[in-house]
């Protein structure tokens, strides 16, 4: 089978499993919990597991492990059903709960306490901790742990009727107290939880944890290949002793990869929430969020995410890979496919003295500069037009190639153009700029020889439309904002986001269909915002600028 870019050590082995006949169709799944918006390193998850099954013929569940009822809700299932979808995966079949399994992970509880593998504990969550022991010394046996089947089977099916209050009692494994491995220390299968479930309702006051409910759920499945990341990889000798002592006929073999972290970003939904709770952040869409609809409504599209996962690989190692890769990703697939467009964002008029006042001249320009098929959009000259006040000076030395008083431009798709003076206002700032066109400039340098000195971008100020830009930098100043337990409040960019109300766009521009992205020549790429766009009040966040100006200091 030919290896996939998002495949690597993976790959080879499903393809060892597929030619040893273990295997006859892959099947792996994503299982989100479904406590917070899905991340970028949740997309790369999604790219292994349903690019592993697509390119091996085979299906991906999407699961929600939903088995802490308290932390999780409605809207973000639905958001994570949205994610996946727009990433461009369909998964197998119907979405999968975990509590839709509670009736069968219950039945197998009873029958591991008829087996004398698990037993009810009275212990406080602190005498617990204390008899569990440390990485260098064996936790002691509970009290609880030689009770008869009998009186574990009555307990447990109180514990199940809501007769105890939370905390009293919990049904744990009987393994091996002394064992190396802590996960093995007598874990616990269920907890007294006395909430109500966005599934199950008020069916359930116990709930299993996700290391006894995960390992079985995939088996129900008939998940070949559980992949998940490194930290589970201390999680699997118990996952396969829950398996090995049920009477379980599917054995799934789970295998582990290394998260993906990306520099200047935080990828815990924890510190994410906290973010969004705090109003740090106008939500979990926010488009300076990692989220995948954060990144969505930034501008990011579902072929640039799904290219860089393939492009940063799949290893057994965690690292930190560097933002730049993906904004390199989006920059890529934007500069391939995004149309051109002009906007001001600073805008200083403009006028043409020699251009007549009624006039409008219906230039024509490619939507793009290699892709013809893209077409041709509409800029109307007008003697009136709007410049970056960036783009004139009133005198300047030879390295600053845009308008100087008495020197020449040309206006990007339409003349060239001679700046004679300026208009002040009270205060002696300039008003406007007043200039020429050269006669016989468009598509054709000056008769007289004299040659423009750079190329500007522009708006008609009576055609054009005005448009609300957001302008958007890093959350985070900070290159490892995840790391340790610092404030995020003293991490973040005081100036992540700056919006600027009176950017002018050429008119096309306004009748953009939401999320359509361009590039605002000279100035980066930008997309129709997802919720606020709209023809009368047009609205575009800035995705990426065209160049990345962040390690030299100077923001973008
Ligand atoms: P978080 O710590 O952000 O809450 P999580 O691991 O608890 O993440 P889950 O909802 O349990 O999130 O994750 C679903 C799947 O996504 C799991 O298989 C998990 O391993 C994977 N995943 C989560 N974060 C990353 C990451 N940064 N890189 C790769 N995979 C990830
Ligand atoms: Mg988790």
């Amino acid at each position: 089978m030919e290896n996939t870019p998002a495949s690597n050590f993976l790959q080879s082995i499903i393809d060892e499993d597929l030619s040893s006949g273990r295997v006859k169709e892959v099947v792996t799944r994503f299982p989100p919990e479904p406590n917070g918006y899905l991340h970028i390193g949740h997309a790369k998850s999604i790219s292994v597991n349903f690019g592993l099954a697509e390119a091996n013929g085979g299906r991906c569940n999407l699961r929600f492990d939903d088995t802490n009822p308290e932390k999780e809700s409605q809207e973000f299932i639905e958001s994570i059903q949205e994610d996946v979808r727009w990433l461009g995966y369909r998964w197998s079949g119907e979405v999968k709960f975990a509590s839709s399994y509670f009736g069968q992970l219950y039945d197998w509880a009873i029958f591991l306490v008829e087996q004398g593998k698990a037993y009810v504990c009275d212990l406080s969550a602190d005498e617990a901790r204390d008899y569990r022991g440390t990485l260098t010394e064996p936790g002691r046996n509970s009290p609880y742990r030689e009770r008869t089947a009998e009186e574990n089977l009555d307990l447990l099916a109180r514990m199940k009727a809501g007769e105890f209050d939370e905390g009293a009692k919990v049904l744990r494994a009987k393994i091996d107290m002394a064992a190396p491995n802590m996960n093995m220390r007598d874990p616990i299968l269920y907890r007294i939880r006395k909430v109500t479930h966005h599934q199950t309702g008020n069916e359930w006051v116990i709930y299993p944890t996700y290391d006894y409910a995960h390992g079985q759920e995939d088996a129900i499945e008939g998940v070949t290949h559980s992949i998940c990341t490194l930290e589970f990889e201390d999680h699997r000798p118990l996952y396969n002793w829950f398996i090995e002592q049920l009477p379980i006929d599917n054995h799934p073999r789970q295998y582990e990869f290394g998260r993906l972290n990306t520099s200047y970003t935080i990828t815990s939904k924890r510190k994410l929430k906290r973010l969004v709770d705090e109003g740090m952040v106008q939500g979990w869409d926010d488009p300076r969020m990692p989220t995948i609809a954060g990144m969505r409504r930034r501008g990011y599209t579902p072929r640039s995410l799904r290219h860089f996962c393939e492009m940063i690989g799949t290893t057994r190692g965690d690292g930190v890979v560097e933002v730049a890769m993906l904004e390199h990703a989006i920059r890529d697939d934007l500069n391939d496919n995004a149309p051109r467009a002009m906007c001001v964002l600073n805008p200083l008029k403009l006028v043409l003295s020699n251009y007549p006042e009624d006039k409008v001249e219906q230039l024509q320009a490619p939507a793009h500069p290699s892709r013809e098929e893209l077409g041709q959009r509409t800029l109307p000259f007008t003697r009136e037009l709007y410049i970056d006040a960036e783009d004139f000076r009133e005198e300047a030395n030879k390295k600053y190639k845009r308008l100087v008083l008495g020197k020449r431009v040309r206006l990007r798709g339409a003349y060239v153009i001679e700046a004679d003076d300026v208009l002040r206002g009270a205060n002696g700032e300039i008003l406007e700029v007043h200039a020429r066109i050269i006669p016989g400039t468009l598509g054709e340098n000056p008769a007289d020889g004299v040659k423009p000195k750079g190329v500007i971008h522009w708006v008609s100020a009576t055609e054009g439309r005005r448009a609300t830009v957001r302008l958007y930098d890093r959350l985070f100043n900070d290159a490892e904002p995840d790391k340790g337990d610092r404030d995020l409040m003293q991490l973040l960019n005081p100036d992540s986001l700056h919006t600027v109300t009176d950017a002018w766009i050429e008119p096309g521009l306004a009748q953009a269909e939401p999320e359509q992205n361009f590039q605002f020549e000279r100035e980066g790429y930008f997309v129709a915002d997802r919720f606020d766009h709209t023809e009368g009040a047009p609205v575009f966040n800035r995705t990426i600028g065209l160049r990345d100006t962040w390690n030299a200091g100077a923001g973008q």
